[in-house]
């Protein structure tokens, strides 16, 4: 038997009947965009991250994407954000022609090392981008004090951190916007595209809600141009049956980590480290070893699959090339990118699962 990373197909087999008939109501409805569904799941988002606007949107890049243009970033800008995330944190700074500029990051925790962030400060910044990465949140107080000394947005790249906590509040609720994608391998995943991005400033939420329709408040009236940028009514639909496990499955996901961290913590590989003020929701489950690369093969010939998030740091990236870093200039997320490996971790995935995996690994 081989073991995945993600078992989506086990998840989905627990749902079976509630999703098909989720999705039979919204055909049966002739409503399949923006309607009752996609209402509903932004309302319920926003309650859940404890905050007074939810915008459902196209995909978590969009949200990103879009919070960057409601916020005015562009041209000339400079914004702050991590080289060890997906490259969409980083592509839609390069999209509205801002200049992403790359922090290191904390090695114990793989996210932003806010300690770092105040002396890449400069009169262009207007904006830092913390990514949430592998679900737990990046240091949030220190950067917020920092965004308010020089007056800089904040946007939450949560997309990885739906359900996390940061010193008991909700990831996504601490930033001028918050960042979520329900892409389908997210931990609150669609069976395709989708995104939401939460805030609490009125006007920014109106902005937003402009922006990914067109520019359009009223059918064929356009206020300025926007995109098509929609969550659908299906997506929506599979998404608030899911929605309703979410925090069984994040606890699902805490107590494997666990098994795996009691096993693994005599062994020469080193176990995520949480800080004490985190709730993680383990997007992912993240080893480091030196020797990384034959720990991945020795799983592969048992037919377990292991994940390296990232390879490249995006600071190193072919397209990135003419911002003109070079290798060692981030030296910590170079070393990640070279030491970490994501090891099978889903919500359905048995102790016995886990044992096994484990055994792999200790035996040389
Ligand atoms: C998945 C992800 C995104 C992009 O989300 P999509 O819905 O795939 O566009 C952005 N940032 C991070 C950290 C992600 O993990």
């Amino acid at each position: 038997m081989s073991i995945p990373l993600l078992d989506l197909k086990a998840q989905y087999n627990t749902l079976k009947s509630e999703i098909l008939a989720a999705i039979h109501s919204v055909l049966d409805s002739g409503s399949y965009i923006m309607g009752g569904n996609v209402r509903a799941l932004e309302e319920s988002i926003a309650e859940m991250c404890a905050v007074k606007h939810g915008i459902g949107v196209a995909s978590g890049t969009d949200a990103l994407l879009l919070s960057l243009i409601a916020l005015g970033i562009g041209e000339g800008d400079e914004v702050i954000t991590t080289p060890y995330t997906f490259f969409s944190t980083a592509e839609v700074i390069s999209k509205v022609r801002a200049t992403p500029v790359f922090v290191d990051i904390d090695p114990r925790t793989f996210n932003l090392d806010v300690k770092l962030v105040e002396k890449n400060i400069t009169s262009r910044t207007k904006a830092v981008i913390p990514v949430h990465i592998f679900g737990q949140t990046a240091d949030l107080d220190p950067l917020l004090k920092l965004a308010n000394n020089y007056n800089l947005k904040i946007i939450e790249d949560a997309c990885q951190a739906i359900g996390a906590l940061y010193k008991g509040k909700p990831a996504g609720s601490f930033g001028n916007t918050g960042c979520f994608s329900f892409y389908p391998t997210k931990n609150l995943g669609g069976y395709g595209d989708g995104g939401l991005i939460v805030t609490n400033d009125d006007t920014l939420a109106e902005k937003l809600r402009l922006l990914r329709v067109h520019g359009s408040k009223k059918r064929y009236y356009h206020l300025v141009p926007g995109y098509n940028s929609r969550l659908d009514e299906i997506q929506a639909a599979v998404l608030r049956v899911k929605l309703k496990y979410l925090a069984q499955w994040s606890e699902a996901r805490r107590s494997k980590a666990a098994l795996y961290n009691r096993l693994l913590q005599e062994s020469a590989i080193d176990i995520p480290y949480v800080e004490e003020w985190n709730e993680s929701v383990y997007h992912l489950y993240v080893v480091r070893s030196k020797e990384r690369d034959v720990l991945k093969s020795r799983l592969a010939e048992a037919k377990i699959n292991s994940g390296i998030y990232y390879p490249l740091p995006l600071h190193l990236q072919e397209v990135y090339r003419a911002l003109g870093y070079k290798s060692g200039d981030l030296p910590e997320a170079e070393r990640a990118s070279c030491e970490a490996l994501a090891l099978p971790l889903y919500p359905e995935m048995t102790e016995d699962t886990v044992n096994q995996v484990v055994k792999v690994l200790l035996e040389s």
